[in-house]
C-alpha cells in the first residue's frame, strides 16, 4: 500500500509498534525514522523535525518501559504533543506564526486566496457571520472577475447573512474592483472588510498575477490561504506557491465533515509557516469552527 497522506503515514508507523511484546531503543529509533521521514516529505522544517524527534526521546524513557502497551501509549503521546505544538505556533520555539484575531473598531482588511472549489467564498460569508456575531461590523468584496456567477454566489451568500457586499458585472480588473470596495467600507466604517479573490482549476501564473495585484490594490491585514481537506499530496506545493506569490499568515481548512484526516494541513501550515485558525464543517452559513489542535492531531493519529 502506497501511503500519501502524512495523518496515514503518523499512524502507520505507530502502529508497527504493537507488532512487538518488547520495545528496545532499536525498534523506537526504527518508528521514529519513519515519523521524521513522514514529516520531512510533508516539508516540515529539518530543524524542527530533528528538535521534535529529541524531545520525544526525552520524553519516552526507554529503560522505564513496561512492555509494548505502554510504550505503544508513551510514543503516542510524545509525537501527539510534539505536532501540536508544532501546529500551534505563536511561541518563541515555533516558526509558526501566531493566530491572526481582527481587532474591532480598526480597519481589518482580510484577503482570502485559494484554488477554485476550496470553498473559499463560502468560507468569506461564513468567516463574516462568524465575527458579526462576535460584534464586528463586516462586509464582503468580490474580487473575482474570472468565473461567471461569482458576484452572484457571493451576493446570495451575503444577502443570507445579511452582510452588506460589493462587486461589478461590468468591470473586468479585480484589483479595481477590491481597491474600490474596501475604499468606500473603510469610509462607512466597516470594521472586518473581506476580500475575495478569484481562484483557477489548478494553480497558473495568470492566478498569482492578478493575486499579487489584488494584494497591492487592498494592502491587506492579513491573507488567509484556504483549502481543501482533502488535499494530500499536493498540499505542500499548493501552499507554497501561494504563499511564494502574497504573504499568506493564515489557513483555512475546509470540508472537514468529509472523510480525509486532514494530514495535508500539516504541510500547509510547515509550507506558509501559518497557522489553522478555522474549519469548515458543512455547507451551512454557521458550519465554521475556530479550530481545535487536540482533537485534530488524535483524529489524524488514530
Ligand atoms: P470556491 O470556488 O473556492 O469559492 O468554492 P465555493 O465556496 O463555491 O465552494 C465549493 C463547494 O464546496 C460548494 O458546493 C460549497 O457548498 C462546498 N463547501 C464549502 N465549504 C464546505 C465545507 O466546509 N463542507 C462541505 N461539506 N462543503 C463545503
Amino acid at each position: 500500500m502506497v501511503l500519501n497522506d502524512l495523518g496515514s503515514k503518523l499512524a502507520n508507523a505507530l502502529s508497527s509498534l504493537s507488532k512487538h511484546t518488547v520495545i528496545d531503543e532499536e525498534i523506537m529509533e526504527d518508528v521514529l525514522k519513519e515519523i521524521t521521514k513522514a514529516l520531512l516529505s510533508a516539508d516540515v522544517n529539518v530543524q524542527y523535525v530533528v528538535q521534535m524527534k529529541k524531545n520525544i526521546v526525552k520524553a519516552v524513557d526507554i529503560d522505564d518501559l513496561a512492555g509494548g502497551i505502554n510504550a505503544k501509549k508513551m510514543l503516542e503521546k510524545a509525537v501527539f504533543n510534539e505536532l501540536c505544538n508544532m501546529l500551534d505556533g505563536g511561541d518563541a520555539k515555533s516558526e509558526v506564526k501566531a493566530k491572526f484575531v481582527p481587532k474591532k473598531g480598526k480597519p481589518n482588511v482580510v484577503m482570502f486566496v485559494g484554488l477554485q472549489g476550496c470553498g473559499k467564498t463560502t468560507t468569506c460569508t461564513k468567516y463574516a457571520s462568524y465575527y458579526a456575531r462576535k460584534g464586528f461590523k463586516p462586509a464582503l468584496v468580490c474580487a473575482d472577475t474570472f468565473r461567471a456567477g461569482a458576484f452572484d454566489q457571493l451576493k446570495q451568500n451575503a444577502t443570507k447573512a445579511k452582510i452588506p457586499f460589493y462587486g461589478s458585472y461590468t468591470e473586468s480588473d479585480p484589483a479595481k474592483i477590491a481597491a474600490e470596495g474596501v475604499q468606500r467600507f473603510k469610509e462607512e466604517k466597516f470594521d472586518l472588510i473581506i476580500v475575495d479573490t478569484s481562484g483557477r482549476h489548478k494553480q497558473s501564473e495568470a492566478l498569482f498575477e492578478e493575486m499579487r495585484a489584488v494584494d497591492e490594490a487592498v494592502n491587506p491585514t492579513m491573507t488567509i490561504y484556504t483549502m481543501d481537506s482533502s488535499m494530500g499530496q499536493m498540499a505542500k506545493d499548493q501552499a507554497e506557491a501561494f504563499k511564494s506569490a502574497v504573504d499568506v499568515g493564515a489557513v483555512i481548512m475546509t470540508k472537514t465533515d468529509g472523510h480525509s484526516k486532514g494530514g495535508g494541513a500539516i504541510a500547509a501550515v510547515a509550507a506558509t509557516k501559518s497557522p489553522i485558525i478555522f474549519v469548515g464543517t458543512g455547507e451551512h452559513l454557521e458550519d465554521i469552527e475556530a479550530f481545535d489542535t487536540q482533537p485534530f492531531v488524535s483524529r489524524l493519529l488514530g
